[in-house]
């Protein structure tokens, strides 16, 4: 068989034919591959020649076994071999050889492809791959990926000390079971399907142990090739820590320390909300002013440390005698706010005489045993037609709480207008 040279001067792939070891042939493709000037600079020259030194004993086996009478004519398998150039470079490069004949003698032809760039981007790959597992495997948030079906795929060994589950138990699930409230999953889903991606995005989750625990979730949805909805794939962390941080802070932020019912500010804020709801939803409501009666006196008389306790004795009293939806703050000093959605005038004047009577009722007892007692006084009204806000119903109970004191105290006043 005799190679057919017009096709062998246009292949890509380097070719050379070698008798007794040495150069006889090389197309374009080998000397641009050896960094030679020419084919003619290669010729007559050992092949051996440009072999790693490592890489020697190998190849000089591999020829010997084409040019054996056995394996005439039948290439052996590729592989890869350290090639230095004419200038000394390092390539890798892919070869196969096979036993030809030659001008009536035999030879060996080999055909090369360089495979240095592409053993490069397989250490990249290799490398990018690695640092990949050890983020994975090291990283405090819990990788996931789900299908388009919500099915996790995957799932990052940080799941252990999150949930307590070991990654393979939550592998093939819906990620559905283990959100305590699907409302939580259907928001995130409903955002990722709008937006593409979610940051920060809030949620909880069921523990192993049964316990709810905050998560942040931040992932971005998956698509295929053609563009059609794959999955998701993100993080979360466990932000209990944090989210109890923020819930106490709530809570001394919107909380009378001394009594601990709503401070002005967050009963203003819920009572406004609750005024709106009962308008819209044609819902009656009343709203209540308490002023305690003489309260300078239990100061002067026992103490501001006894005055403190009184107040809080007497918002233990009036919260005894509302229902759990009413709404109950400290509108300063000894002012109180109370809003009573779904109870009409009729019911709220009920409301009030209770609380009248509880607040006479206590048996209040300063430290050296001196007994006393309290009384209050108490406005009420609800919205009227054209008012603009809760706080034309607050001026009108105001005026009422006035005639109350007016008068003479323990006693409730309706708004009635002059
Ligand atoms: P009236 O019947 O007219 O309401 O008489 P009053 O003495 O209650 O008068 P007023 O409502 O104007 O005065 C409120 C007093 O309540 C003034 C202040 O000494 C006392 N006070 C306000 N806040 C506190 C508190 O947090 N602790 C104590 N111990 N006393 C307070
Ligand atoms: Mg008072
Ligand atoms: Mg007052």
């Amino acid at each position: 068989m005799h190679p057919d040279l017009a096709l062998l001067q246009r292949l890509p792939a380097a070719v050379l034919i070698t008798q007794d070891g040495a150069i006889r042939y090389a197309n374009p493709s080998s000397v641009a591959l050896l960094e030679a000037d020419s084919a003619q600079a290669l010729i007559g020259r050992p092949s051996a020649d440009f072999v790693h030194p490592l890489d020697k004993p190998r190849s000089t086996k591999r020829i010997q076994e084409v040019a054996g009478a056995e394996q005439a004519g039948r290439p052996n398998r590729a592989a890869e071999f350290r090639i230095c150039t004419t200038r000394g470079h390092l390539r890798m490069v892919l070869i196969s050889s096979v036993g030809i004949e030659w001008d009536g003698a035999p030879a060996v032809m080999m055909c090369g492809m360089d495979m240095t760039h592409q053993s490069e981007i397989q250490d990249q790959l290799r490398e990018s791959e690695q640092n990949f597992r050890r983020l994975f495997n090291s990283m405090q948030d819990v990788y996931y990926r789900t299908d388009a079906q919500g099915v996790v795929q995957l799932v990052g060994p940080g799941v252990r000390r999150v949930l307590g589950y070991e990654p393979h138990e939550i592998e093939g699930r819906t990620a559905e079971s283990y959100y305590p409230h699907s409302s939580d999953r259907d928001a995130f889903k409903a955002a990722i399907l709008e937006k593409g991606e979610v940051s920060d995005f809030p949620g909880q989750m069921v523990r192993r142990d049964g316990a709810v625990i905050d998560i942040s979730i931040s992932s971005h949805a998956l698509y295929d090739q053609a563009g059609n909805f794959a999955g998701v794939e993100g993080v979360y962390r466990d932000v209990t820590q944090r989210k109890n941080l923020e819930r106490e802070l709530q809570r001394l932020a919107t909380t009378d320390m001394l009594t601990g019912i709503a401070n002005r500010r967050a009963f203003l804020e819920s009572a406004e909300a609750a005024y709106a709801r009962c308008l819209s939803q044609n819902t009656p409501f009343v709203l209540l002013m308490l002023d305690m009666d003489h309260f300078k006196s239990v100061n002067d008389r026992f103490g501001h440390l006894e005055g403190d306790r009184t107040l809080a004795a007497f918002v233990h009293a009036v919260r005894g005698q509302l229902r759990e939806g009413d709404l109950l703050g400290r509108l300063g000093g000894e002012e109180f706010g109370a809003l009573l959605p779904g109870t009409d005038v009729h019911g709220g004047t009920e409301v009030a005489a209770r609380i009248l009577q509880a607040v006479r009722g206590l048996q209040l007892a300063d430290l050296l045993g001196t007994r006393y007692s309290i009384t209050v006084s108490v406005g009420l009204g609800t919205a009227h037609p054209g008012d603009r806000s809760l706080r034309d119903t607050m001026d009108r109970v105001d005026q009422a709480l006035y005639t109350a004191k007016r008068r003479g105290r323990d006693q409730l006043a309706l708004f009635e207008p002059l």
